[in-house]
């Protein structure tokens, strides 16, 4: 917690100072409501969660339960906490089954952490005692397998890469049977970003799961996001939601951006969990994602 609250330290406040001011300072009028909404809305909530939040406030106050200032914070902190579902299932679901490993495809857009998200998702697995492939699928950045085979030697996992500008769903289906023959736990595929038509991500994808499943069931589908990006990364989202069922989106650059609101949106206007956070460039600057100490961190 203390490390999120410190890697979220351009967010942490944001909502928070100027809400709770407004909420701790008694009878609220119209002009205070509209700052309330114009504060929400500016962290990224979107419309409908900070309608939603606004109105579970309101509610709260009429009813008398908010006389201190600290009585804003916890109102403010349960009604956050409600809007992220914490009964969604947040876990990465990355336990092998009896005829193979599990299996998990990192997508997202060019840029958005992908490689990186799977480099940190591998140490986080061997350091938890299991054994990992990695299937560099992403074929037209050959920088992006380089990139991977880097984090490979770094944590301990075995790669499977293709030539530059081969299929990707070819590297992907080499890096599932490598894993079968060797036994390993966990197959994690980077797969290519590029966006350039929707049919094209669709065919590219699609083919990597189908095929993919020749040999064993994918457990995850990971959607790597772009925090800073805001309301683009939720386009982006949307069309990759369209191509493929997603179990789970990775929220990166956490720290780099005041605009940690953009989870309430994910999970509004996509309904699927935030799983992971990133938080940092580095190795370990990968956490679960944990609604009460993210709304913490807010606040
Ligand atoms: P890809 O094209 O989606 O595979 O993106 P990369 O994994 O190559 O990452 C793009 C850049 O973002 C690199 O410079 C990464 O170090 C950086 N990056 C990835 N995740 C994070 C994060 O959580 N925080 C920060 N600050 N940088 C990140």
């Amino acid at each position: 917690l203390s490390r999120l609250r410190g890697r979220l330290s351009r967010s942490q406040g944001a909502i928070g100072a100027s809400v709770l001011g407004l909420l701790g300072a008694g009878d609220l009028d119209e002009d205070s409501w509209e700052e309330i909404e114009d504060t929400l809305v500016m962290s990224d909530l979107g419309t409908g969660a900070t309608a939603t939040v606004v109105e579970r406030l309101r509610e709260e106050l009429a009813a008398g339960k908010v006389r201190t200032a600290d009585d804003a914070r916890s109102a403010l902190r349960k009604i956050l906490v409600e809007q992220l579902h914490p009964e969604l299932d947040r876990s990465v679901r990355a336990l092998p089954h009896a005829d193979g490993p599990a299996v998990v495809l990192v997508v997202g857009v060019n840029g958005v952490g992908k490689t990186t998200t799977t480099g940190k998702l591998a140490r986080v697995l061997v350091a938890d005692g299991r054994r990992v492939t990695l299937g560099a699928a992403d074929t037209f950045r050959a920088a992006a397998a380089d990139q991977l085979q880097t984090w490979g030697e770094r944590v301990g996992a075995g790669i499977v890469r293709g030539k530059e500008g081969a299929d990707p769903a070819a590297v992907a289906f080499d890096a599932v049977s490598r894993g079968i023959a060797d036994g390993v736990d966990v197959v994690l595929i980077d797969t290519a970003g590029r966006l350039h038509t929707k049919t094209g991500l669709m065919d590219e994808l699609g083919k990597v799961k189908r095929v993919v499943e020749k040999k064993v069931p994918v457990d995850e589908v990971l959607l790597v996001l772009d925090a800073t990006v805001g309301q683009n990364g939720l386009t982006q989202a949307k069309v990759f939601a369209e191509v493929v069922s997603l179990t789970g989106v990775v929220l990166t650059k956490l720290d780099g951006t005041a605009k940690g609101g953009i989870v309430f949106r994910i999970q509004d206007e996509l309904g699927v969990p935030v799983k992971l956070v990133g938080l940092g460039e580095g190795a370990d600057d990968l956490a679960p994602f944990e609604p009460e100490a993210f709304v913490d961190a807010l606040l």
